[in-house]
């Protein structure tokens, strides 16, 4: 699977480009800065089951099915077990759970005038939700969030709107990515991801930052490990954290670290 070479049309809005940043952390959500991808517990959980969505996960990576199909079917199954979308953002609310050393991390970010920037392939009302659960409602306003949405039915039946519907990827994430490295001062990208959702992001990052998973489903770092992109794994955030430090107190370059 490879970044299609033509950009894809967005049907939904992107916030302005940080154009005097020298870092900006982009990040996908679930699965990273969660400690479980929602949408796939809202799949083993309410929707077809674990099973069915392993193997759907495995088709996609073969290059046998796109994201944006995999993941629509793995969403419609939710809905045809009949439940509404404010349901699972209640289910999600009291279930999903934050990689312990995130906000840490959030907050030196922060206090270091580095934007931090979600890009998920998940739906937008559904992270705000979660997030301001987990962090507050300041610091949930302050992330940026570059996702997908939802259509909600006036019959309740719900699906999700893609940014990029024309894109095998739904939300081609490298379109977050680009724009800043287009920049004539360009910052140094750092990405934080787990799955083949961030495929399309992986090759565009300064820093590629792969989260290892304990129940073994380490999607994004099979393939970059087939496609030699270079990377760092990480448990959680603590963890990367003075990874990024170093790269931004000017201790280490970044080929030092992939080294
Ligand atoms: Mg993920």
């Amino acid at each position: 699977m490879t970044v299609e070479p033509v950009t894809p049309e967005s049907t939904l809005p992107y916030p302005p480009i940080h154009k005097d940043k020298k870092f900006v952390v982009l990040s996908d959500w679930d699965g990273t800065i969660t400690t479980y991808d929602s949408n796939d517990y809202m799949t083993d959980n309410l929707g077809f089951g674990k099973a069915k969505r392993r193997e759907g996960n495995l088709e996609i990576l073969a290059g046998r099915d796109t994201f944006r199909d995999g993941f629509r079917k793995m969403l419609a199954s939710i809905v045809a077990h009949g439940h509404t979308f404010e349901e699972c953002k209640e289910i999600l609310r009291a279930n999903i759970k934050l990689d312990p050393g995130f906000k840490e991390f959030y907050a030196w970010c922060k206090a270091n005038d580095i934007p931090v920037i979600i890009v998920s392939s998940g739906m937008a009302p559904l992270i705000r939700a979660v997030l301001s659960n987990l962090v507050g409602e300041e610091d949930a306003n302050d992330i940026e969030i570059i996702a997908n949405d939802v259509t909600v039915h006036p019959d309740g039946k719900w699906e999700i709107k893609f940014r990029h519907p024309s894109s095998g990827f739904g939300h081609d994430k490298s379109q977050a990515i680009l724009p800043y490295r287009n920049l004539p001062n360009p910052p140094t990208l750092f990405f934080f991801g787990d799955g083949v959702s961030d495929i399309s992001a992986a090759q565009h990052a300064n820093l590629l930052f792969v989260k290892t998973k304990l129940d073994g489903e380490n999607d994004l770092a099979v393939y970059c490990q087939r496609e030699g992109i270079k990377h760092v794994l990480f448990d959680d955030f603590s963890k990367a954290l003075p990874i990024v430090q170093s790269v931004v107190q000017g201790g280490k370059t970044i080929d030092d670290i992939l080294a």
